[in-house]
């Protein structure tokens, strides 16, 4: 077999040192490594990135990053990202935690599944107006198992006195995020049928018993059920459009969603 030094045409697989590919990555996005990988629920790893660039950056609760998650992509292949909620923020360490709901297939949840310990990870942000309304008389979540992540880390920070309510479904009890201020919210339980347009999600959040007036609402995960969760509170229980604040994560047929 004709041996050759030049790395270039080495073909399939073969990752060039430092090209004007790697420079141009370094300049749009902060690099990190894996730290440590854990299945914190059934389908759901949750990733310890770190780094010293992470110590320069600031995160929101609510915030989200949008990770490379083909690590040879271009930057013109767009559904090389994906973006995940910042599940913890550690500014001293250089350190966030992802939680990636390994789904099936996909570019997203194949990342997740098979990240290493010291793998290379490259993102933008944290960025995001996903986020705490802070003079809210009480709050309101309701979402998946894609919306938990996002959630925890608000829920975290809201003082004890601030009433919270809200729905958090999965599919089954062992896909629930450990969330903090869980015993104020309910968590249906979909079994398998789908979270796209769920009834169930839906029926828990209509039946919640709420104050009179409305507090503000954070609706993330699957787009068509936070849109029929949003109409609910809007038309049924009339909140002000304003108090509704929605995220659409994923939804059936579509591509990395942001
Ligand atoms: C602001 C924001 C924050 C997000 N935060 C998180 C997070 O913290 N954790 C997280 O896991 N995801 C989160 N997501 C969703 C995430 O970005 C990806 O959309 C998701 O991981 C799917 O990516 P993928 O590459 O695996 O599949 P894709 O290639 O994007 O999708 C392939 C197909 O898989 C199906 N699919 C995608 N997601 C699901 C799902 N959840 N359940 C069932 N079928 C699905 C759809 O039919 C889709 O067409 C967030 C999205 C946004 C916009």
């Amino acid at each position: 077999m004709a041996h050759t030094d030049n790395p270039v045409q080495t073909g399939i697989g073969h990752r060039p040192s430092r090209g004007l590919g790697d420079i141009l990555l370094d300049r749009f996005f902060t690099t990190g490594q894996v730290l440590e990988t854990e299945r914190i629920a059934a389908r759901t790893i949750r990733l310890r990135i770190g780094g010293p660039a992470l110590k320069s950056l600031s995160c929101l609760p609510g915030q989200h990053v949008r990770v490379l998650v083909d690590g040879d992509g271009l930057l013109s292949r767009v559904g090389d990202l994906r973006t995940y909620s910042v599940w913890h923020f550690d500014k001293d360490q250089g350190e966030l935690h992802l939680c990636v709901l390994d789904h099936g297939d996909g570019p997203g949840a194949r990342w997740a599944r098979t990240a290493e310990v010291g793998q290379q990870v490259r993102f933008r942000g944290p960025e995001g107006s996903f986020v705490l309304y802070p003079d809210a008389p009480y709050h309101l979540f309701a979402g998946d198992e894609t919306a938990a992540p996002a959630f925890g880390p608000m829920l975290r920070v809201i003082p004890d006195a601030t009433p919270v309510h809200g729905a958090i479904e999965t599919a089954t009890e062992a896909d629930r995020l450990p969330l903090p201020r869980r015993d104020e919210l309910t968590h249906p339980l979909r079994g398998s049928a789908s979270a796209a347009s769920s009834e169930v999600l839906l029926e828990a959040v209509r039946a919640l018993t709420l104050p009179d007036t409305p507090g503000i609402a954070y609706l993330a995960g699957e787009a068509r059920t936070i849109q029929r969760i949003s109409k609910h509170l809007v038309h049924e229980r009339n909140w002000p459009r304003r108090a509704v604040r929605t995220k659409p994560f994923w939804t059936p047929g579509k591509r990395g969603m942001d």
